[in-house]
């Protein structure tokens, strides 16, 4: 399967690189949802987060954190949000693990990241039946 986050791993799609490392990617994203959204990504092809060896995702987030750090001190940015789309019916469109990074500059402040949901009111009085679920 040809996957197009790989070609640009492996240099023959082109991206605007901000960080590379052994094993680790970051670069632009080509529809930006704020000034220096970027994606950080294992070079090798997990499809997601499930996917991926733990001993790995220290370093998939240690580079989203320095990633971050830059966005913060270069761009000026005020806040960020990080995002995985894990499966489909998540959002995920492109099948190999990313990382969002979504600097935010204080324009729409009150809108976090999980608000993309309404509050499901119903469940507020099942927090304990599904606490119990997944603690089992
Ligand atoms: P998603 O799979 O929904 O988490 O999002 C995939 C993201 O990849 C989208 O925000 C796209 O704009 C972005 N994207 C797709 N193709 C490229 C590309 N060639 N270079 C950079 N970003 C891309
Ligand atoms: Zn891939």
């Amino acid at each position: 399967m040809q996957c197009i986050f790989c070609e640009i791993v492996k240099g023959s799609v082109q991206s605007y690189k901000i960080f590379e490392s052994e094993n680790f990617l970051a670069f632009l994203d080509i529809n930006p949802r704020s000034k220096g959204h970027c994606l950080v990504i294992p070079k090798q092809h997990y499809q997601s987060l499930l996917e991926m060896p733990e001993d790995k995702i220290f370093g998939l987030f240690n580079v989203t954190k320095h990633v971050a750090n830059k966005i913060i001190s270069k761009l000026n940015a005020k806040a960020f949000n990080i995002c995985i789309n894990n499966g489909k019916d998540a959002g995920q469109v492109i099948p190999h693990l990313h990382v969002h990074i979504i600097p935010r500059y204080g324009e729409d402040k009150d809108v976090a990241i999980e608000a993309i949901l309404p509050v499901k009111e119903e469940l507020k009085n099942k927090l304990v039946e599904i606490a119990n679920i997944l603690k089992g």
